[in-house]
Order: structure tokens, then C-alpha cells, then sequence
């Protein structure tokens, strides 16, 4: 059971097999790793989903102003703007990705999905998308299950995380999630799902990790909105059977091996990329210079 989350193709057979459904394979796999029944599952997502909402309305109400001064309220800027370059609704999802990411820069509380960097990304999707389709919170939880097996393949088979795969493996996991987590709760088939899968991660594909100074914020908080964005136009190409012509599990080695060659500087260290510009070179100066004046005398000496 425990190999069955190394592969796309398993995921599914394995599904097929025991006739069940996706997300049932996931409870399997979450009571069998850690002994918790579908009942504990189910409230601890509940109160994941409840935090993603109350980071959405945190980042459109309160002050978002990091230390650094690189987040300066974003997020509420951009859902006030009077002109929607498309619609309201993709004015809500690009605000709302913002807005929970940038609660996660000024140090509030997020739902790390996968990744605190990339937790703008599932509550910027999943709230458009419950507002716009009125799906119930029953199904928002069914798709937050799904979205955990995407992100525990993905995982296996590549990597999560900025700095073991770049920015592709931290956003890009969050916004084939995302993706899966559309297509599932607008009716797609498992095929459909995966297929958001690969269409999405073929749009990060070999995306750096250059977060300026160190920090993420820049160029973090921008990504969440635009991988928001992606998640919903693979979800669009998917739902109409437009295939990804490379198979999800491919798509995923593919995005394993550039995370495996890509250079050090761009895997969260600061030294290549936006940290390596000027600008970004002398934000990194002001902000170190800022912490070691706010440091007590003893920790200078
Ligand atoms: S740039 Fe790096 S730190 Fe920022 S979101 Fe991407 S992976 Fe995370």
C-alpha cells in the first residue's frame, strides 16, 4: 500500500482494482502511514480549509507589511482596482492567491500545501472556485484529499521543495494540485485529473528558486497568483480532453531530472537569479544590516 503513491498509473490501477475512488485510496494511505480513520482525516482538513479561508480574508482586510518592506498590502491593491483585465472572478483568484501568501510573509498563519512558499496557491483556487461553482465544503475536502495524493506523488517521483527542485517543485506542485482539484470537483474523469496534472507541471517546468535577500517574498508571492492562474487554465484544457501527449508520471521524472541539474544558486540559496541582481543585492544588505541593529548587544559582540 505504502508504494502505491510513487506513481500516477498506480494511483489509478490501483483504484480500478479495488473499486474505489481516488480520494478513498488516499484515506487508505493516510490511516495506513498514521493510524487515523476517515472521521480524523476529514476534521483535520476541515480546519486546514478553515485556515486557508481565514488567510484569504486576512490578507484582503489587515495590514500585510513585512519587515523587509518588499509586502506592502498587494494583495487588498489588487481586488480593489477598478479595471478587471478579465473578469472579477480572475481579479478574486489573483488577489486571493496573493492575499494568503502574503499572510505567510508578514508571519501569519497558512496551510503549508505543499509548502509555505506555495500556500497561496490552494486557497486563492479553492475559494474562487467554491464561489463561483458553489461547490459545498464536503467536496472542497474530497478535492483537498485528492490534491494531498497529487502532491505525495509528485514528492516521491520529484520533489516539493525550492530547494531540492527549484521554484517548478514548491509552485508548480501546488498549482497541478490546484488543477487536479478543479477538474475533480467540476465532474472531470481520473484521466481528465492527471491530465490537469501534466498540462500544469509542463507550464512550470524548470522554473528557479531566487527568492531576494533570502526571504519569500520576492519573487514568491507573484508566482502564488501566477500559478493560481495556471492551475485554472490546465483545469480549462484538461475538462475539454485536451491531452498533455506526454503522460503525467513522465512529466513528473521530466521535472525531477531538471530539479536534479540545476545549479545550487537557484535552489533557495539567494545567489543566482532576482537575489542576484543589483537590486536584489542591495535589499539582502539593508535587511541584514536592519537584523543585526535590531540584535541585543550581547549577540554582536
Ligand atoms: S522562489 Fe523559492 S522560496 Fe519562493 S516560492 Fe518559489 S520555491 Fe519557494
Amino acid at each position: 500500500m505504502a508504494l502505491l503513491f510513487e506513481s500516477f498509473d498506480e494511483w489509478k490501477s490501483y483504484c480500478h482494482q479495488k473499486k474505489i475512488s481516488l480520494t478513498d485510496a488516499v484515506i487508505e494511505y493516510e490511516t495506513e502511514q498514521k493510524g487515523r480513520n476517515r472521521e480524523q482525516i476529514l476534521q483535520g482538513l476541515a480546519k486546514a480549509w478553515s485556515v486557508m479561508k481565514d488567510a484569504v480574508r486576512t490578507g484582503l482586510e489587515e495590514d500585510m507589511t513585512s519587515r523587509s518592506g518588499m509586502v506592502n498590502n498587494g494583495a487588498k491593491k489588487v481586488y480593489r482596482y477598478p479595471k478587471a483585465v478579465l473578469s472579477k472572478e480572475f481579479q478574486n483568484l489573483i488577489s486571493r492567491a496573493l492575499a494568503a501568501k502574503e499572510v505567510n510573509s508578514c508571519m501569519g498563519r497558512v496551510v503549508a500545501a505543499p509548502t509555505a512558499g506555495a500556500s497561496g496557491i490552494m486557497p486563492g483556487v479553492l475559494f474562487t472556485l467554491q464561489e463561483i461553482h458553489g461547490i459545498d465544503d464536503e467536496k472542497i475536502l474530497d478535492a483537498m484529499l485528492l490534491a494531498a495524493g497529487i502532491a505525495l506523488i509528485i514528492e516521491q517521483k520529484a520533489s516539493i521543495a525550492g530547494a531540492v527542485g527549484g521554484c517548478q517543485a514548491e509552485t508548480g506542485t501546488a498549482a497541478a494540485m490546484g488543477a487536479g482539484a478543479i477538474v475533480y470537483c467540476l465532474g472531470g474523469t481520473t484521466d481528465q485529473i492527471f491530465n490537469g496534472v501534466a498540462i500544469t507541471i509542463q507550464c512550470m517546468l524548470g522554473l528557479v528558486c531566487d527568492p531576494v535577500a533570502g526571504l519569500v517574498e520576492v519573487p514568491c508571492i507573484v508566482r502564488n497568483a501566477s500559478a493560481a492562474a495556471i492551475a485554472n487554465s490546465s483545469a480549462q484544457i484538461a475538462l475539454a480532453d485536451v491531452s498533455s501527449v506526454i503522460p503525467v508520471d513522465e512529466v513528473i521524472e521530466a521535472m525531477g531530472e531538471i530539479g536534479a541539474s540545476m545549479e545550487t544558486r537557484y535552489k533557495e540559496t539567494a545567489l543566482g537569479g532576482l537575489a542576484a541582481t543589483k537590486t536584489g543585492q542591495a535589499i539582502s544588505k539593508k535587511v541584514l544590516i536592519r537584523d543585526i541593529e535590531v540584535l541585543p548587544d550581547e549577540d554582536v559582540k
